[in-house]
């Protein structure tokens, strides 16, 4: 059995510090008066703007469904990113986390990519700052470095691979038929999975995903008593003993195919629920559970939705379209180099399909 090396970081403090800061996401109910002004008021600026909203899963189904009523996408950070490359658009106006517009801008420079707010970030990203994980590689240089989507644009330019939860395992199990050694950053959760199911020599960055953190397979356990026809579906950034209960584990986009694919009519979902807006789309007959986190004790912040997602409101859409500030900028010399591990999943992704 591949045994795990967990490089230890301060990636825990730094996401703490953060969300002290952040304070509880404010949570702004709209009527459907409201609400359909909002749309009305957002396409004319989408139009005006030649701009397209691209949106990931996890955002709120409101956002969601304006982005497939305005012709935009809502789908997981590589289809996100793939979207807004081949979109005619000029402006891509990204409902999602900060990790997201950055890959945005590194592959469509010429673009101009707003964000509802530039606060919006990610645990993983917060947690693996570019000097501390460079001067891990500089000490490891004769591994491959291969690292999570959800990292700043710095982090990709410090890498050789970057890759999604839908690709990672067939990067890895090919990279590890190359015999190279790997560092991986910065899910620890993912990067056990992948480690599992390929055997690969990895070194895995001690980071989390606040959001699947919490996720229990106690509570599971207890949930699928209730529902013993129930399947598990579980995104691997949840912790190993989650996954090990799981009838399907996958990226947002492979659990929504098991959603539809697997006989069970119901499903206890861990992951976050934003997910559920495409999911029941795709099995509208079906019975969707959200599967208990770890309570609302002082480390849950999630509760099965992350709250830098939760940022992203109709209504800092709007004031962005309108404003045009939380613009995403990279540096062109860093974007160029970040861009070459980003080619690099994309190449290898495209060729998988053929
Ligand atoms: S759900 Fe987790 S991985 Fe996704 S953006 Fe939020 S903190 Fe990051």
């Amino acid at each position: 059995m591949t045994e795990t090396i967990l490089i230890e970081n301060d990636a825990k403090a730094l996401v703490q510090e953060h969300l002290d800061r952040l304070g509880q996401p404010k949570e702004i109910q709209f009527t459907n008066v409201e609400k359909q002004a909002l749309y009305d008021e957002i396409a004319a600026e989408l139009k005006q703007r030649n701009a397209v909203l691209v949106a990931h899963y996890y955002c709120d189904p409101e956002i969601q469904a304006l982005a497939e009523a305005t012709g935009g996408c809502v789908s997981d950070s590589l289809e996100m990113a793939r979207f807004g490359r081949d979109h005619p658009a000029t402006t891509l106006m990204v409902a999602g986390v900060k990790f997201m517009g950055e890959t945005s801008k590194i592959l469509s420079p010429e673009k101009t990519v707003l964000m509802p707010t530039l606060e919006a970030t990610c645990s993983l990203d917060l947690g693996c700052p570019v000097d501390e994980f460079s001067a891990f590689c500089d000490q490891h240089p004769d591994h491959t470095v291969v690292v999570y989507a959800n990292t700043s644009a710095a982090v990709k330019a410090r890498a050789d691979w970057v890759v999604t939860s839908s690709c990672a395992v067939e990067i890895i199990e090919h990279l590890d038929s190359l015999g190279e050694k790997i560092i991986w950053a910065p899910d620890q959760h993912l990067g056990r999975y992948i480690q599992k199911k390929t055997g690969a020599d990895m070194l895995l960055w001690d980071g989390a995903c606040i959001v699947h953190e919490e996720f229990r397979a106690r509570g599971i356990a207890q949930m699928k008593a209730l529902y013993p026809d129930a399947a598990v579906l579980v995104h691997p950034e949840s912790p190993e003993s989650v996954v090990a209960i799981a009838d399907a584990v996958g990226s947002t986009s492979q659990l929504i195919k098991a959603a539809q694919t697997l006989p069970h009519q119901t499903m206890i979902v861990a992951t976050d629920r934003g997910i559920f807006y495409k999911m029941q789309q795709a099995a509208p007959g079906k019975t969707l559970i959200e599967a208990p986190t770890a309570g609302e004790g002082a480390t849950c912040r999630s509760c099965a939705h992350c709250p830098w997602m939760a940022m992203n409101g109709l209504d800092n859409i709007l004031h962005v379209l309108k404003t045009g500030d939380q613009e995403i900028f990279v540096d062109p010399a860093l974007a160029q180099r970040a861009k070459m591990p980003l080619d690099r999943m994309l190449n290898f992704t495209a060729n998988l399909k053929r």
